[in-house]
């Protein structure tokens, strides 16, 4: 299949700039399993100290991050409070069954965040025949929940609750600084109120790969053999911390840029007969677009977008979600608009 110009599958579809490339090949390297990689080290001290931690670690992807943070903190048994919608639940491969063995309370929340009295009424109460409750862990920005931004307030609130029943708390903050531009809350702030935090270098971003997690020393002392469990080591890694270390430099503030495309985009759609979306509910790079009065399916609106060079996921045949970054300018915003446009009616 022939690329889409227009690649609003997910934010993952972004390819690395030619200054990226060269911050790549000119990275100082090192053998980063033996902690020798001087590129990496910066950019773990870079991240731990954006998102108010004491350490952080690299790792080669977003689900190696969740996976070795439950692993860390969890028991087999123990069970994890987390929206329906969860990445953990829905896109890890049952990661957290096999290798934690413990198991996830799936919250029917709203756009994916949950409320604090939901939370609270999920913990078990420490009867024998239960699971035990051990973690409480949220999605900053929520995926499948459209991008949906946690507000500060409610995340202490579940920190303070957690505290109260003995619980830590995770933060999947693949698109954490989607939320950081958003909301004008630093990171810090928000990586306050969780135990653990991780932020995705490949997707909005624009690396090629990579995840950081962060915590406190102790976690990044206990994560280290779970990363090399999973044969997350690397050996020359400063090529890639370097993108890594790029990025953060470069493109942060212009996720702003992702998601005023992404409001203008629901906007533009909002007026196609058929198509459900509320733009006031577009507050990062996602959209959750509903197609269930349109005269086709998400799947075969999908497929005609195709064949004018625009990429947008089905989610089912009702749904379909797109996701804006850096390589899908505004002109191409108004390509797909006008794209759907002409499929729709
Ligand atoms: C993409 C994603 C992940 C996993 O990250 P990978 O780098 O793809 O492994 C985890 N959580 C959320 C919310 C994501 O969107």
């Amino acid at each position: 299949m022939s690329v889409p110009t227009i690649d609003l599958f997910s934010d993952t579809k972004t390819r690395p700039s030619k200054p990226m490339l060269h911050a790549m090949v000119a990275a100082e390297t090192g053998d980063e399993q033996a902690g020798e990689d001087p590129t990496t080290i910066a950019l773990q001290e870079r991240v731990a100290s954006l998102l108010g931690k004491e350490a952080a670690l690299f790792v080669p992807s977003g689900t190696m991050c969740n996976q070795i943070a439950i692993a860390v903190q969890c028991q087999p048994g123990d069970e994890i409070i987390a929206d329906k919608t969860a990445h953990i639940i829905n896109f890890e491969a049952a990661g957290v069954a096999v290798i934690a063995r413990a198991m996830i309370k799936p919250l029917d929340g709203l756009r994916g965040l949950f409320s604090v009295s939901q939370a609270k009424e999920a913990i078990r109460a420490g009867f024998r025949h239960a699971p035990s409750s051990k973690m409480v862990s949220v999605e900053q920005t929520a995926n499948l929940g459209g991008g949906s931004v946690w507000p500060l307030e409610v995340l202490q609130s579940i920190q303070e609750l957690s505290a109260e029943h003995n619980l830590v708390t995770h933060m999947d903050g693949a698109r954490l600084l989607n939320a950081v531009v958003a909301s004008g809350v630093s990171a810090a702030d928000y990586g306050a109120t969780v135990d653990t935090v991780w932020i995705d270098l490949s997707k909005g971003l624009g690396c090629p790969i990579g995840g950081v997690i962060a915590g406190s020393q102790d976690f990044i002392d206990q994560a280290w053999p779970w990363k090399q469990r999973l044969g997350g080591s690397m050996r020359q890694s400063g090529i890639l911390a370097a993108a890594g270390l790029y990025a953060l430099d470069h493109n942060v503030k212009r996720l702003a840029e992702d998601h005023l495309n992404a409001k203008n985009l629901a906007i533009q759609l909002a007026q196609i007969p058929g198509i459900k979306i509320d733009p006031t509910t577009v507050e990062t790079n996602i959209l959750l677009i509903n197609v269930a009065d349109a005269k086709l399916s998400a799947y075969d609106i999908s497929e005609k977008l195709l064949l004018d060079g625009v990429r947008i996921g089905a989610m089912g045949p009702d749904i379909m979600r797109a996701v804006t970054h850096l390589d899908v300018d505004e002109a191409g915003i108004t390509h797909a608009a006008d794209a759907f446009k002409t499929i729709c009616s």
